[in-house]
């Protein structure tokens, strides 16, 4: 597995997931955002790992569309739309033993099904509806400023509502979270106007690194603490 100097090599829609984990982590306080970002990410992230084994594959196809130079050739497990439902299903499971509470359940479902629901966007036609099924997807990666608008302004959104949210206790709680969120748009920008990655190995070393960035937000999040919470602060456990 080789990787070469500028391993920024995410090609899936990567802004817009970490938009949408720190979007929803409004829903309930209580769960740290490392589990928003982490249910966000959770398709992406077991990706990485069936690649890995082999149960998935990938093709470097330069040009396959105008923004990700990937073919998804088969990812039934990680990305059908069947399997999302059973993937959301545990996130709800694990967001109900966490925090006890139905808007953390429903929340990390919802996280879960955002995934499917940006990627079935962009994607060319190659999402499974289930194993074997067929393929479906819109292609909003065909055209490269309308991908990096959509991505870039939820992003922008997501961070702005995330930090007028929540106020660092600490020093760690300030930079850590900007230093996470300057380095996702840097990956993002990597990833749009960058060379493609060399092979397959780089594709999957960057994905199995994907998993740090739950753990970051968790961590970040952490020291930082929610202003003003309007519902849902009264029953702390
Ligand atoms: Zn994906």
């Amino acid at each position: 597995m080789r990787i070469s100097n500028s391993n920024l090599y995410y090609r899936d829609v990567f802004l817009g997931h970490h938009a949408a984990g720190l979007a929803l982590s409004r829903m309930e306080p209580k769960l740290s955002l490392g589990w928003w970002v982490g249910a966000a990410l959770w398709p992406d992230l077991l990706w990485a790992v069936f690649l890995y084994t082999g149960c998935e594959q990938v093709r470097v196809e330069p040009g396959a569309t105008a923004v990700t130079p990937l073919d998804f050739a088969r990812y039934p497990w990680s990305h059908s739309l069947l399997m999302m439902a059973v993937w959301a299903t545990l996130a709800a499971g694990a967001g109900w033993l966490v925090a006890r509470r139905k808007r953390a359940a429903v929340g990390l479902a919802v996280a879960v099904f955002s995934h499917w629901a940006l990627d079935a966007l962009s994607h060319r036609p190659d999402l499974p509806l289930w194993p074997r099924g067929p393929l479906v997807g819109l292609g909003l990666w065909n055209y490269r400023a309308a991908t990096v608008a959509l991505e870039a302004g939820l992003f922008l959104a997501a961070a702005a509502l995330y930090l007028r949210r929540t106020r660092a206790t600490g020093a760690v709680g300030g930079w850590a979270a900007w230093a996470y969120l300057g380095f996702v748009a840097l990956i993002a920008v990597g990833s749009w106007f960058g060379p493609p990655p060399p092979d397959r190995g780089a594709i999957v070393a960057t994905g199995l690194a994907a998993w740090l960035f739950p753990v970051w937000a968790g961590w970040f999040d952490e020291r930082r603490q929610p202003l003003a919470q309007t519902n849902s602060s009264s029953t702390g456990a």
